[in-house]
């Protein structure tokens, strides 16, 4: 769903609109006081964050715990960032943070570390038909063949559905095969390529219908046998990386894996990708 600026900027013209969101975010779903137990309304306080009960003045603070909330720098930019990440196909530069919301580049930086946490792969396995391949990521260009420096990533996308990636320091089976096991629904039909390091996903231990693209391996020969959605992604995850964030390194690689999968996995929601990111925010905090 296309959200605009325009949009946007009606929506949240000021910081106070910004904390009523949150507030209503985080406890509009609020009945009674939890304090005194009457039916209350809720007034924002005077030139503070909070907001009291009109009968026992008790606060509730909507932005305790989350991204927001020992921050000096305005709700507002901070919603316009997230605006920003959600829009973004390519990701957002720290430079481009700092240019569009007159912030230091330290902030930028600071704040879209924060957004990226947001964006974290969900515990929800996959199931159906999963595509899964695996791919390299570091200095000396993409080519398989050097990945000696290289970190791993494998990735699992359903048909037309969600994806998980996670980053791993090689490709070993002893190292995929368990993230498998844990992101794909046992008897799930998982396609990959020839690599061997899929073999055992028929075996009883994994339980899965394999289906291997290059030699056509499996009980039945079968016109879906590619692994074309997942190829996609990786050529959006590397073209992203470079264009737009030049060089990740490996500590902070997996953030960027989970933005991009973030991003397909809201690429059609019901609502627009920027309302889906904030309710990230209160979630988050609520998860502690
Ligand atoms: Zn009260």
């Amino acid at each position: 769903m296309k959200y605009t600026i325009a949009e946007f900027n009606k929506q949240f013209p000021d910081e106070v609109a910004c904390l009523d969101e949150m507030f209503k975010r985080r406890y509009g779903h609020l009945i009674k006081c939890p304090k005194c137990s009457k039916r209350a309304a809720f007034h924002r306080a005077k030139n503070r964050k909070v907001y009291a009960c009109q009968f026992c003045g008790y606060q509730l603070s909507p932005l305790a715990g989350t991204i927001f909330h020992k921050s000096s720098t305005p709700l507002k930019l901070w919603f316009h960032a997230i605006f920003l990440f959600s829009t973004s196909k390519n990701g957002v530069a720290a430079k481009e943070l700092q240019r569009q919301l007159g912030v230091t580049y330290k902030t930028a930086w600071r704040m879209a570390a924060q957004i990226r946490k947001l964006m974290g792969q969900d515990d929800e396995p996959l199931a159906g038909e999963v595509e899964i391949d695996e791919t390299f990521y570091g200095k000396g260009g993409t080519h398989q063949t050097k990945f000696k420096n290289k970190h791993a990533i494998i990735g699992m996308v359903e048909r037309k559905g969600k994806i998980k990636a996670k980053q791993l320091p090689n490709r070993q089976a002893a190292l995929i095969l368990p993230v498998i096991k844990e992101a794909v629904v046992r008897g799930s039909r998982v396609i990959t390529d020839e690599y061997r390091g899929y073999d055992k996903l028929s075996y009883s231990a994994y339980g899965y219908q394999h289906h291997n693209v290059k030699h056509g391996k499996g009980h039945y020969s079968w016109k879906g046998q590619n692994t074309n959605t997942i190829e996609g992604f990786w050529g959006q995850l590397k073209t992203s990386l470079r264009g737009t964030y030049h060089f990740v390194s490996p500590q902070h690689l997996q953030s960027y894996i989970d933005e991009f999968a973030w991003r397909y996995n809201n690429r059609e929601g019901i609502s627009p990708a920027f309302v889906a990111l904030l309710a990230r925010v209160s979630q988050v905090a609520q998860l502690g």
